[in-house]
């Protein structure tokens, strides 16, 4: 299959790395903080109870769930007052959370085939999730990040890709969606009008009889090869810095190797 991609939304957890050791790790890092900050909300909330607790807030707040930052305050707001602790610890444990949250391990192939594909393509992070590029350092491969909080909705819903591709400028029909999920990245964005690539690391089965992803891989290495082989012979992207719908919005960076 061959179609022109002029950019990329690219999704970030179970992407470009597992998101199971840093939810083990969040579980760690706050009960060690609790036992040293609040004993009395470890001995209340240890982990297991802890992770209830955060199950049933975001069960119970579904118009938090674009904004995860905002359930995970809740469950410790929650977790500090139910266990009698000053509210002035509600930062310091959020910041404890988010330095563990932002510790990531990328899967082998991703960095290098991250650079590869940004040295194409203007890549943009779209995610449901609340990594932050700049802390985990690999900001500096993409144009920007567009997460579910500050758009104020969260994959599947086409608007996130919409205003993806707007920041972008280009078409919908332009940008291809990278992610691991069948429904909110694969599903969303070809319902949202633009190409899809599921990375399905796992070998899973498609499950959507009603649609297919336009591309498959079982690596992100696996979309940098195809777009070697495809985007050899196309006209360049258009330069993001004469194309008055990108300046206007002007978030775009300098890209680093402009195909
Ligand atoms: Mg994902």
């Amino acid at each position: 299959m061959s179609f022109t991609v002029r950019a990329i939304t690219l999704d970030l957890d179970d992407t470009l790395w597992p998101f199971a050791p840093i939810g083990a790790r969040i579980d760690r890092v706050l009960h060690e903080w609790m036992l040293e900050h609040s004993p009395a909300t470890a001995a209340m909330y240890p982990m297991a109870a802890m992770r209830e607790l955060r199950e049933r807030s975001f069960r119970d707040n579904p118009h938090l769930h674009h904004d995860l930052s905002a359930l995970r305050r809740l469950t410790l707001r929650e977790a500090l007052e139910a266990s009698g602790a000053g509210l002035d610890l509600l930062e310091p444990a959020y910041e404890a959370f988010y330095a563990a949250r932002n510790q990531v391990e990328c899967y082998p192939d991703a960095i290098d085939a991250l650079a590869r594909i940004a040295a194409r393509v203007p890549v943009a992070a779209v995610s449901n999730g609340n990594a932050d590029l700049e802390r985990i350092g690999l900001m500096s491969h993409f144009a920007f990040q567009l997460g579910s909080r500050e758009h104020g909705a969260a994959k599947p819903e086409a608007s996130i890709f919409h205003a993806a591709c707007v920041r972008l400028g280009h078409d919908h029909g332009e940008v291809l969606h990278v992610g691991d999920h069948p429904e909110m990245d694969v599903a969303g964005a070809a319902r949202a009008g633009l190409r899809s690539c599921w990375i399905n690391r796992t070998g899973a089965t498609w499950e959507h009889p009603e649609l297919q992803p336009d591309l498959q891989f079982d690596t992100l290495a696996g979309l940098a090869d195809w777009l070697d082989a495809h985007l050899g012979d196309l006209p360049p992207a258009d330069d993001p810095f004469s194309d008055p719908t990108v300046s206007l919005h002007g978030d775009l960076r300098t890209p680093r190797n402009p195909a």
